[in-house]
């Protein structure tokens, strides 16, 4: 029985990468040993992590100054790490706040310097991107959230600005071409559109580190996981592993480009019938609607649970809304077939 998985993370990987990590858990390469119980240093998984670091590189076509790291720690030690690295005590940082990620970024950098909230939507429930604000250029750095998974709204144009912008996009990253040259560091916690659970992919300007006078813990020091290529401690390897296929994955379809015309193809396909389907609305403005964590409700709330049971029916799984939004929520990363978006528009269409 397939059944398409639609949670917002951990979420939908390739099938074909599912299958090799499987067997890799039993036997990697045919060297009779799991990928899980050799050395982080042996010959095999150096490998896996210079693959996992090109692909990267090449997939974004990164500039020569970025770094590409494996951390652990999620996204959330991202918030910290971030502020901790690039501001020092009397820095500005700029940040705007567009949900529940982007709060949680900017209650942890305010412990690091002078923090300020240029926008936020929370007055509608996080339901649009902020647009119209004036950016001033005297802060270390412009933090965004590219694409908010909870409330279903992505940023369509990054903000205009001569300062680095730092992002998260745990949620969007390899969805869409971007230029990595307008952003400072950008961060991605893998269980979303990248890989399993258990790392989060950092790129950085190196150019930006070393310029306060903070002592930070080795660990948490950007400078150290260059300096040791993800390698000062033992790195998460299997999910490092796994992200490094799902990039293989991803470079044998097409790259980034494609994807992204895959993706506007799914989530238009969606949404055209949460407009037409009296029956649903979507929850978010139009022009800021995220390609990836489609939310919307029954127009009438005593449908939700009829709608929810007809999907479970017909196989497609993980459509709860998250429990701060309510309603529903069809997360349709890069691995998400068009026939699992077709399935779900299909009991859309029946209702
Ligand atoms: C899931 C998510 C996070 C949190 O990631 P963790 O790896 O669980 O810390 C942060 N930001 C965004 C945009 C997310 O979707």
């Amino acid at each position: 029985m397939k059944v398409y998985n639609f949670s917002a993370g951990p979420a939908i990987l390739p099938q074909s990468v599912m299958q090799q990590a499987g067997e890799a858990a039993i036997d990697y390469n045919g060297i009779g040993l799991s990928i899980l119980e050799i050395s982080h240093r042996s010959p095999e998984f150096v490998a896996v992590m210079d693959e996992a670091v090109s692909l990267v590189k090449e997939l974004l076509k990164l500039p020569d100054n970025y770094e590409v790291l494996f951390l652990s720690g999620g996204a959330s030690s991202q918030f910290f790490m971030t502020a901790m690295n690039l501001l020092g005590d009397n820095d500005k940082a700029y940040y705007v706040n567009t949900g529940t990620w982007s709060k949680k970024a900017i209650k942890e950098a305010m412990a690091f310097g002078q923090v300020t909230v240029l926008a936020s939507s929370e007055d509608k429930k996080f339901s649009y991107i902020p647009k119209g604000y004036d950016i001033p250029d005297d802060g270390k750095y412009l933090h965004i959230t590219s694409n908010n998974t909870v409330a279903g709204t992505q940023y369509r144009e990054f903000p205009a600005t001569t300062m680095p912008i730092v992002c998260d996009m745990s949620s969007d990253i390899f969805s869409r071409e971007i230029d990595v040259s307008k952003f400072g560091i950008i961060y991605a916690g893998a269980q979303k559109n990248m890989g399993p659970a258990g790392t989060t992919l950092v790129i950085v300007n190196k150019d930006l580190l070393g310029k306060i006078d903070r002592k930070i813990p080795t660990m948490l020091d950007y400078r150290t996981h260059i300096e040791k290529g993800s390698m000062f401690n033992t790195p998460p390897v299997f999910p490092i592993y796994v992200s490094m296929l799902t990039m293989r994955w991803l470079k044998d379809n097409g790259g980034i480009a494609a994807m992204e015309k895959r993706n506007a193809e799914k989530a238009k396909l969606l949404y055209d019938e949460i407009d037409r389907n009296p029956f649903f609305r979507g929850l978010t403005a139009k022009e800021d609607r995220s390609l990836m964590n489609v939310t919307f409700e029954t127009t009438n709330p005593n449908d939700y649970d009829t709608f929810l049971k007809a999907a479970t029916e017909a196989n497609c799984s993980g459509i709860k809304g998250h429990r701060s939004v309510g309603g529903f929520r069809a997360s349709i990363y890069n691995a998400m077939p068009i026939e699992g978006v077709q399935a779900l528009v299909d009991v859309m269409k029946s209702m």
